[in-house]
């Protein structure tokens, strides 16, 4: 028997269209460095949204399925290209400012993009890059920057103000189907060439509705959210959909992601809600014990993206805020778990369930995976590869221009779910504990070596700033970790110091006796521990390495 539902298709127009008109008068504030902000309310942001849409078909010729890329910081205008984009049934594809330039270049051709909007800030990355992306016709402008360094481009350039300015504020936005594409976005290639995810209407809308739920980000239109994890990573974690069904404020920081700036904006701006990966959050606390403010309206935040280091978390317990550990990858849209606790329990009887990653939410199917293919028990000790299938999880990669969708066998089973590369447990009430990337684990003598446990642990000792731990060759044990370490500002302890403190918490075996001191670690580009680099450093003897 069929139902008698209404088949309505659910598509980022139904959002925007809701947004603009429901929660009209909710905000996006933009940091501008300026003594006042940039604020727009969500009408107007739909209504420029609009006249984008307008202009990107009556002037650049936009049609059908093309892709618009966007290379662009969290600002207004990159919401309203969020929406224009996928509303009018092109596919919105937001580039990672932090790439290098080949692997831009080499995505920006992938993608086949038709027009870039872009920052001016962001000029004097994309100029240079123009004459190897032969699709690219248009390059529309946005803000401050020297326009100048685009003399000589082949392609079109348009000032965004002045593209916008009196098209028409409606557009008879056409019935897409809810399967197609929206967006796209690229695995940051920590793990090999970057991959495009396609999300689709659906996917977005649906995505969105878990984002808004109280077990996840629970959020309303009496909450501001600073969103610091950038659009172009996993589209802000789905924060500029999800804040247009529910009326969310948005506080966006454009450039301006440094610490003292974004302890400015919290003071100044007073967000209940903040999102962002843990290196923005050591970084402002380090600002913050230096230079106090006010951060106090703040009651929750998510954090994700890589582990949430324990002693990160008390750290802001004691400032008041309540840091909330989520787990998601690209290809999870991302929201994949949150780490709410179980009602009814005591601060203490909390804190375990905090550390995890979280649970999953009805949309996300789990299944942990043992290295022979066998299915592990959620019995909080059985420690398996992470597979996840839902309708907001990639089932493929994008092929490409007339390519076939790609579906590698190391990333996808064989009945189609997603084999994410974490390891890790899930107790019974289904929290999931990651220990590893199966790529960082350290297999020493056949036994498993966690090096997000070892980080954790060092990270606990109130001298060390940073620490990172990654699998080195061992002629007697095959691989054993190496821990690399940032001190903090005049602090002087030593390994032996480190080591002993760690043996108060690690099984004896584990230890590191490997150590090196680092001023930094290396960073990936959406701010997550580079161990492909402290890996191939220690390879080409640059570490200054001192063995215990
Ligand atoms: P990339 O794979 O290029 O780093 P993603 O942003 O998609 O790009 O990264 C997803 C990965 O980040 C996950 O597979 C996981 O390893 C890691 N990750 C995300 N959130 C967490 C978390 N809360 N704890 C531990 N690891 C996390």
């Amino acid at each position: 028997m069929l139902s008698t539902m209404q088949d309505v298709p659910l598509t980022v127009t139904r959002i925007l269209q809701h947004g603009m008109s429901i929660h009209g008068t909710s905000q996006i504030t933009t940091w501008t460095g300026e003594a006042e902000p940039q604020r727009r309310t969500f009408a107007e942001v739909g209504r420029r949204a609009t006249q984008l849409a307008n202009a990107l078909r009556d002037e650049l010729g936009i049609d059908g399925d093309q892709r618009v890329a966007t290379l662009m910081w969290n600002n207004a205008e990159h919401v309203e290209a969020y929406f224009a984009i996928p509303s009018m049934g092109a596919v919105l594809h937001t580039l990672n400012l932090r790439l290098p330039a080949e692997q831009l270049v080499w995505i920006v051709n992938h993608a086949a993009d038709r027009a870039v909007i872009v920052n001016g800030s962001l000029l004097p990355l994309l100029a240079p890059l123009l004459p190897h992306l032969p699709t690219v016709e248009h390059v529309v402008v946005a803000g401050p920057g020297d326009r100048s360094l685009l003399t000589g481009t082949d392609a079109r350039v348009h000032e965004y103000e002045d593209l916008i300015a009196g098209r028409p504020t409606t557009y008879d936005w056409p019935e897409l189907d809810e399967r197609s594409a929206a967006a796209m976005c690229y695995t940051s290639g920590t793990t090999g060439d970057p991959k495009g995810v396609v999300y689709s209407h659906r996917s977005i809308y649906l995505h969105s509705m878990q984002v808004n739920m109280a077990e996840s980000m629970g959020l309303t239109d009496r909450d501001t959210s600073l969103v610091v994890v950038p659009q172009f990573h996993v589209n802000a974690w789905g924060l500029p959909h999800a804040t247009f069904m529910t009326g969310i404020n948005m506080l966006m920081p454009d450039r301006f992601l440094q610490p003292a700036p974004l302890a400015e904006m919290i003071e100044r701006e007073r967000p209940s809600h903040a999102a962002a990966v843990p290196t923005i959050w050591q970084g402002l606390l380090a600002e913050v014990t230096a230079n106090p403010r006010d951060l106090s309206s703040m009651k929750q935040v998510t954090i994700g993206g890589a582990a949430c280091p324990p002693s990160l978390m008390e750290a802001y317990d004691k400032l008041g805020v309540r840091l909330c550990h989520a787990w998601g990858m690209t290809e999870t849209s991302p929201l994949g778990t949150m780490a709410h606790p179980p009602a009814g329990l005591s601060a203490e009887e909390e804190w375990p369930y905090r550390v995890t990653q979280g649970r999953f939410p009805a949309g996300v199917e789990a299944r942990l995976v043992g290295p022979g293919g066998e299915r592990l028990p959620w019995d909080g000790e059985s420690a398996g590869e992470l597979e996840v299938r839902g309708a907001w999880i990639a089932g493929a990669y994008y092929g490409g221009a007339g390519g076939e969708e790609l579906r590698p066998a190391d990333k996808f089973s064989e009945d189609g779910w997603l084999k994410t590369g974490d390891v890790g447990v899930i107790s019974p009430d289904g929290y999931l504990t990651l220990t590893d990337r199966a790529k960082d684990v350290i297999k020493s003598g056949g036994e498993w070596i966690s090096s997000v446990e070892l980080e954790n642990a060092l990270m606990a000792h109130p001298e060390v700033a940073e620490a990172a731990v990654v699998a080195v060759p061992d002629d007697k044990w095959g691989e054993r970790p190496l821990a690399t370490v940032v001190l903090r500002e005049g602090a002087a302890a030593d390994y032996a110091v480190l080591r002993a403190f760690l043996a108060e918490r690690i099984a004896k075996w584990q230890l590191p006796e490997r150590w090196a001191l680092v001023p930094a670690v290396p960073k990936t580009s959406v701010g997550k521990f580079d161990k492909k680099v402290i890996r191939r450093q220690y390879a080409d003897g640059e570490l200054d390495v001192t063995e215990l």
